[in-house]
């Protein structure tokens, strides 16, 4: 970005071009966020599905980023496609409408997927993500809900770009962000200077569960004891020379609970293979 023109990053300055909010009919609810509902939509007098995401009240920074960066890297492999953005006349509510994913639940389609269905996707999702990170953009919120998947038509698509942020070097940003089974070691950390790394984390997060068929791999319960189980799995030695390398310190409290240990090199990656799950 420290490349790229200023009205390519500098999405406060983004001048919002509303669209016709009577263009687009609501069908049915598919889902709900945090930040918005999720309906399944048609284009007016046409057979043209949507998806209609009503966004609940948040700061007008943050709808900016989200459409700034939905528009940059609109047209991209397999990141979804923002085709409109429209508001309510009364109450001023925004809703972004995107292209439609005829998505089955995670839950219900990994268990299904084969060893190779399994290499086919997270290949989609690595050029949605090498797109969006050489376009100077982290998604930040990488996880199977945000993955919506046409099985039929063997077509992903990476959502729900909220949580998004252009990369800055040496910037600092917030780490509250992802879900807790899919945070980085830097998020749990503190590590303010990350960068487009954590996407990657999180990728690999989902990488196991799929493989290996445990929903979620690693399962803390909050934020230290998702570092713990980690380290339980990876050991300490490599996580003790990054701290090191980045001059972190732990909180004593964390500090105890992670403790030493060792991966251990004889327990076979077979054994995480959770049978009937
Ligand atoms: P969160 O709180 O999980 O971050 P959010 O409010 O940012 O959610 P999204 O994640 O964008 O909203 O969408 C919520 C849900 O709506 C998704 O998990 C998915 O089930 C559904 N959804 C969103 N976009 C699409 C789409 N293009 N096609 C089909 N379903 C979608």
């Amino acid at each position: 970005n420290s490349q790229r023109p200023k009205e390519y990053w500098d999405y406060e300055a983004l001048d919002i071009e509303w669209g016709e909010q009577d263009g687009y009919e609501v069908l049915r609810k598919v889902g709900k966020g945090k930040y918005s509902e999720v309906f399944e939509g048609l284009r007016t007098g046409s057979e043209e599905r949507c998806v209609i995401k009503i966004l609940k009240p948040v700061r007008k920074k943050k709808i900016k980023r989200e459409i700034k960066i939905l528009q940059n890297l609109y047209g991209g492999p397999n990141i979804i496609k923002l085709l409109d953005v429209v508001r309510d006349d009364d109450s001023k509510t925004p809703s972004l409408i995107f292209e439609y994913v005829n998505n089955t639940d995670f839950r219900v389609l990994y268990p299904t997927l084969s060893d190779y269905d399994i290499r086919y996707y997270i290949f989609e999702l690595l050029k949605a993500l090498d797109f969006s990170h050489s376009r100077g953009i982290m998604h930040r919120d990488v996880k199977p809900h945000n993955i919506m998947i046409d099985h039929e038509k063997r077509q992903l698509r990476l959502i729900d770009w909220g949580l998004a942020e252009f990369y800055h070097p040496r910037m600092e940003y917030n780490v509250r962000v992802a879900s807790r089974c899919y945070k980085g070691p830097e998020l749990l950390v503190d590590l303010l200077d990350y960068d487009y790394s954590l996407d990657l984390w999180s990728l690999g997060c989902m990488f196991a569960a799929m493989i290996f068929r445990v929903d979620p791999f690693f399962h803390g319960q909050d934020n230290y004891q998702q570092l713990v189980k980690i380290t339980k799995v990876l050991g300490t030695e490599d996580f003790h020379r990054y701290l090191e390398k980045y001059g972190l310190r732990l909180d004593p409290q964390l500090e105890m609970l992670v403790g030493r240990s060792w991966i251990d090199l004889d327990y076979p990656w077979e054994n995480y293979f959770q049978k009937n799950s």
